[in-house]
């Protein structure tokens, strides 16, 4: 099955006009790496919390954030990932991570290195 990655994404809930950038370079929040074909749009604060930017990112950066953090860590922490560096485990994220492939996700990784 050929199929081509429709627009079918985690920021469709987002309200912004989709436009196909073109070829944008797109930096993590997080880790600062490139993002690779799948942004996610993170949300620093939770939306629950009444957080209404939005920063790109990895997905698995996003979910290793959201592991180490609960809503009230990040709405503290807010846009100062400085702050959220600081964490150890965050660090050692971010390290680890540094070298992997942008589409790199834990889950689905399946390249044989
Ligand atoms: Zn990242």
């Amino acid at each position: 099955m050929a199929r081509k990655y429709s627009k079918h994404g985690p920021y469709e809930d987002l309200g912004r006009e989709e436009e196909e950038a073109p070829v944008a370079v797109v930096s993590c929040w997080l880790c600062g790496r490139q993002t690779g074909k799948t942004i996610v749009w993170h949300h620093p604060v939770p939306k629950s919390r009444g957080g209404r930017d939005v920063v790109p990112m990895h997905a698995i950066c996003q979910n290793t954030l959201i592991a180490n953090f609960t809503n009230s860590e990040l709405q503290r922490h807010g846009m100062d990932v400085e702050g959220i560096l600081a964490n150890p485990n965050m660090r050692k994220f971010v390290d680890w991570v540094a070298n992997k492939d942008p589409d790199f996700t834990a889950s689905t990784a399946k390249k044989q290195r």
